[in-house]
């Protein structure tokens, strides 16, 4: 049996085949002594994280070492996704530990949204979810937009001890600590990286200056985002990249919203209402009559109704149906990683369909 190849860097063990996936390096990195994974190298060279993931279980032994650990855990969400970028099973991890809470893409919101009522919701919404984060926050880590902020946060509250930074895949974590490294170095400044073998097992560690650290731990699939049932090119599409323009719907009952082939939305009955649709602005969105949906997903799908692309189709799980009464005013009817549409009044009775896997849920409304 081959012997089992350790990168010097974060202690992980050294694989050659994907590179998605933690300890990746490339098969003529083997050769090099000492051996360091890509993920250390590009830290240590080009001073930059890079975006890896984990199976559910590399990551639970992950959030346990976090546990024990004594610091600041400092967890990132995508605002645009908020439940699809949770990690469920942080507060369980934490205990006592101060967690800042850190909502990214604010940039995507439109501009007309204050920012003190989102903070307000995902204080709110954290804390049904059963995490009390000492504070929460709003940026762009793409635009740097509160990025200042966060940061003298985390050093008053890490009060000169270490910082765990964690989220799950694409919510932006990699663009974060980049920013925070570049901030914290100054243009053209190289930080220098301790390697320790095998002390932080598939964490990287960045030091600060009082002798402490900044962890990056790798994200975690959330397996129900849309981005997972998408091929890179669809995905494209349904990823925001500036501020949406809301899509205003005035739905008579019995009339159903195609967004693209991915989703669908139909309204039973409550009478004409507006829907308020927050999607990538360039997703298609197609109004039909309810009778006529099933046959035009079945002839339209991967043209008319796209993403997905005609040649991924076989690949989409079918559409799965998930009833709801909207009991509350201002209720978002939610597609993980799609987006969301907004109900103001209460009474309606919806039917969203997401394909088989999908988190489709309510909740009181972000904006
Ligand atoms: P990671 O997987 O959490 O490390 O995420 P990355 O840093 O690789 O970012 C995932 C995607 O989100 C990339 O396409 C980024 O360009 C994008 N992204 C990161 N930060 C922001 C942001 O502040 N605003 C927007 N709109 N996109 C962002």
């Amino acid at each position: 049996m081959s012997e089992r190849m350790i990168c010097i860097g974060c202690g992980v063990t050294i694989q050659t085949e994907d590179e998605t996936k933690i300890g990746y390096a490339p098969p003529s990195a083997l050769e090099r002594d000492p051996m360091i994974c890509q993920r250390c190298f590009r830290l240590k060279h080009y001073n930059e994280v890079q975006d890896v993931s984990l199976t559910d279980d590399d990551f639970l032994n992950i959030l346990h070492g976090i546990g024990q650990a004594d610091g600041l855990v400092v967890k990132i969400v995508d605002i645009f996704d908020f439940n699809g970028s949770w990690l469920p099973g942080l507060h369980r991890f934490v205990g006592k530990k101060d967690v800042l809470l850190v909502g990214n893409k604010v940039d995507l919101l439109p501009k007309s949204v204050k920012h003190e009522k989102v903070t307000r919701w995902m204080k709110q919404t954290a804390r049904e979810l059963g995490l009390q984060p000492r504070d929460v926050f709003l940026v762009s880590a793409n635009r740097g937009d509160g990025m200042k902020e966060v940061m003298a946060a985390i050093d008053e509250y890490r009060n000169g001890k270490d910082v765990y930074v964690v989220g799950c895949t694409n919510v932006g974590k990699s663009t974060f600590i980049n920013r925070i490294i570049k901030e914290a170095t100054g243009k053209g400044n190289v930080i220098t990286t301790s390697y320790f073998p095998g002390t932080t097992l598939d964490m990287i560690e960045i030091p600060l200056d009082d002798g402490s650290a900044l962890y990056d731990t790798p994200g975690i699939i959330n397996h129900h985002q849309m981005a997972h049932f998408v091929d890179k090119k669809d995905l494209k599409v349904i990823t925001p990249k500036k501020e949406i323009k809301p899509k205003v719907y005035q739905l008579n009952e019995q009339q159903t919203l195609f967004f693209g082939g991915l989703a669908r939305l139909d309204y039973v009955s409550g009478g004409r209402r507006p829907f308020v649709c927050y999607m990538s602005n360039e997703l298609f969105i197609h109004r039909t009559k309810r009778e006529h949906a099933d046959e035009l997903y079945e002839r339209h799908l991967g043209e008319l109704l796209q993403p997905p692309r005609k040649s991924y189709c076989d690949q989409l799980p079918p559409l799965v149906a998930h009833h709801f009464t909207l009991k509350e005013p201002k209720t978002d009817i939610v597609f993980s990683g799609l987006g969301w549409v907004t109900c103001h009044e209460p009474g309606a009775q919806v039917i969203a369909y997401a394909p088989k896997g999908v988190g489709v849920m309510l909740r009181k409304s972000l904006i």
